[in-house]
């Protein structure tokens, strides 16, 4: 496709960008239960604005932009006031979770070669519960992960596991506060413990909770300590872009001293080229995130992000209530915040999901690991508030009918599940052909029955899954 020989008119350019959008999900409805925090009407608006008057602006240079210094220090210091860090705690404005955790894994790698220079392989310890960004992390800097099994009522990281998963290649562990699949917090104050005791760093992934929890401590609702009030945590990461309500892409890591973040830096002059100086992975980058999670933090005020938490949190009740009142799903663990995962027993999670979507709702398939099963995550955000009755609603009728069905869909499942392990158990050249074409994949285009593709890639070992979805992935794009 060349570029169009004459530009558009900017009425028919946007005319075309809305019509791209129409087949997207519609997320102000308030029912995308993953990856949208919405905190509607006037705060989006006032958060967008900010966002694009700082949008051209090249965070890469704050000489030139010292506006641009400016939010940052001062978002890194109100996101350290809220987890509860002291002077010494310093931290920087990322582009999201993952680029956080980046950091925070490099800072300790580098940290590890000057003062323990034996070690050719570092390691990390994590829970299996912990967010693939660390995996993600350790396979980008050259670490190798060594996953605990977790806690399978609780769904908590196992300390006792992680200790004994300790070697004299060991240099981080990592907790999570709450992990995302099922929002659940680890004993952070045991791991912390556990870090002192062997001289460790120890992350705390506080991606998705950091601020969401600390409003939840400042309104008086029992939290157990996860912050950096917990010694022997070291590093902490927390996204704006999730319950901080800010636009896309932000997110804060804090190193709790100085002389840890200098090892998260990277510096470059012996090219011909300007002299690259980066606190982050990215290098040239849009000043608006930052203008935006600024934004987001004056704008709402603790008064404002108290009320969102309030009632964020009166909703998230009312589901899991409801919840408890049906006989076919259940909640795993006992979920620290407003995220949770949706299992059952008696039905196909995946065409649960299925019937959720035809009724509007979209959530989160995850796969059975680790001796959990294959759930449905929910976040509930600012926007969900109001329609949990609906959601309720939803979920029942959906319930009914998968049961109304006869169970079918169980049954193929089943017999799927047994298509792929026969197919797996003597595996020749065509197997991953048969598997893609037996779970509906088509290459390079978006799949509609969703329920059947999950119910095959549940059934493979993980490995493959991973194989899978890259191929599909590598198709999918130009
Ligand atoms: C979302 C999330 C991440 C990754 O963040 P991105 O912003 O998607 O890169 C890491 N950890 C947890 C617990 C998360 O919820």
């Amino acid at each position: 496709m060349p570029i169009p020989a004459h530009g558009l008119p900017a009425e028919e350019l946007f005319r075309r960008l809305e019509m791209y959008k129409e087949r997207d999900v519609s997320w102000r409805a308030g029912k995308i239960l993953t990856g949208i925090y919405d905190p509607g009407g006037e705060t989006e608006a006032v958060v967008k604005e900010a966002y694009t008057r700082f949008l051209t602006e090249n965070a890469l240079y704050p000489n030139l932009f010292p506006s641009l210094l400016q939010l940052e220090n001062e978002v890194v210091r109100m996101v350290v006031d809220l987890l509860q860090g002291d002077g010494e705690v310093v931290g920087n404005c990322t582009s999201g979770g993952t680029e956080s955790i980046m950091l925070a894994v490099k800072s300790v790698r580098d940290k590890a070669r000057v003062e323990r220079p034996e070690i050719s392989m570092p390691e990390i310890v994590l829970s299996q519960t912990a967010h693939p960004a660390f995996h993600k992390a350790a396979h980008y800097l050259g670490l190798k992960t060594i996953v605990t099994p977790f806690d399978l009522q609780s769904f908590r990281a196992d300390p006792a596991a992680m200790r004994q998963a300790i070697t004299p290649n060991t240099i981080l562990l990592v907790a999570s506060a709450p992990c995302y699949s099922h929002g659940v917090i680890d004993p952070i104050s045991e791991i912390a413990e556990i870090a002192r005791e062997h001289n460790l760093c120890f992350h705390v992934d506080a991606c998705v909770g950091g601020i969401h929890l600390s409003l939840l401590r400042k309104a008086g609702y029992p939290i157990p300590p996860f912050d950096l009030s917990v010694p022997g945590v070291t590093s902490l990461s927390v996204d704006m872009h999730k319950y901080g309500y800010a636009p896309k892409n932000v997110s804060v890591i804090l190193y709790r001293q100085r002389a840890l973040r200098r090892y998260a830096f990277f510096a470059s002059a012996e090219t011909t080229s300007y002299s690259v100086l980066n606190t982050t992975v990215l290098s040239s980058k849009s000043g608006g995130p930052v203008a935006g999670a600024w934004a987001a933090l004056n704008y709402l005020g603790e008064d404002g992000y108290l009320r969102i938490v309030r009632e964020v949190s009166e909703a998230t009740r009312q589901m899991l209530e409801g919840i408890l009142e049906l006989d076919d799903v259940y909640v795993l663990g006992e979920p620290a915040m407003c995220m949770f995962a949706l299992a059952s027993r008696t039905l196909n999670i995946f065409e649960l999901d299925d019937e959720m979507t035809r009724r509007g709702w979209t959530l989160q398939p995850q796969f059975s690991a680790g001796g959990g099963p294959a759930n449905l995550h929910v976040s509930v955000h600012y926007s969900t508030v109001g329609h949990v009755a609906e959601f309720l609603q939803a979920l029942r009728e959906s319930i009914a009918t998968l049961k109304e069905r006869g169970n079918a869909g169980a049954q193929e499942a089943l017999a799927l599940k047994a298509e792929v392990e026969r197919l797996m158990a003597q595996p020749d050249a065509e197997t991953f052909a048969r598997i893609v074409a037996l779970a509906g994949v088509e290459p390079g285009r978006l799949p509609s029955n969703f329920a059947r593709i999950n119910t095959v890639l549940d059934a493979l070992p993980d490995s493959l899954v991973g194989t899978l979805l890259l191929e599909y992935l590598n198709s999918l794009y130009a």
